[in-house]
């Protein structure tokens, strides 16, 4: 996981937006403002690439709906024990 990604689930955790779990590896979320993202994540190599829907995620930046769900997709996998 890069800073990036570590730096806006800091700044995701201080906002409170909903996850809901789509299956495999997406993630629907909704911000308080009832905007509705939509986020995937695939593993290459070990590593975690996201990419949500919005204008930031389209542009490639980790923004907060990515940080958002990564922390549900850990969570997720973690439960899973991988
Ligand atoms: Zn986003």
């Amino acid at each position: 996981m890069t800073t990036n990604i570590q730096n806006a689930i800091a700044r995701a955790s201080k906002i409170k937006m909903t996850v809901k779990y789509l299956g495999g590896r997406t993630y629907l979320v909704i911000t308080p403002e009832a905007h509705k993202y939509v986020v995937r994540f695939e593993t290459i190599d070990g590593q975690r690439y996201g990419r949500c829907n919005c204008k930031a995620g389209v542009a490639r930046m980790a923004c907060k709906h990515l940080a958002k769900a990564a922390a549900v997709d850990t969570g997720i996998r973690n439960s899973q024990g991988h």
